[in-house]
């Protein structure tokens, strides 16, 4: 499983959310990540490391923003 988070990404969790959905929409990106329930729209945020934790799958890619990883130098003209 890559490890790289896009806002949009719509997840699935080991553990049910309370309200029985185990479908999350990832609404923020950065040191901390917010995602949506699909069932009943609360929003929890938990920081990257809890989060891939939680995550089982990833049911859809989002095309939103994923966090900046650190810059991989230019050497192509070496
Ligand atoms: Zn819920």
């Amino acid at each position: 499983m890559p490890e790289e988070i896009h806002v949009g990404d719509v997840i699935r969790t080991k553990k049910k959310h309370p309200c029985g959905s185990d479908q999350w929409t990832v609404t923020r990106n950065g040191a901390d990540i917010k995602m949506k329930c699909e069932g009943c729209g609360r929003v929890v945020m938990l920081d990257r490391e809890t989060f891939l934790r939680r995550r089982k799958a990833l049911l859809v890619r989002g095309t939103g923003d994923t966090f900046p990883l650190p810059p991989v130098p230019d050497r192509t003209d070496a």
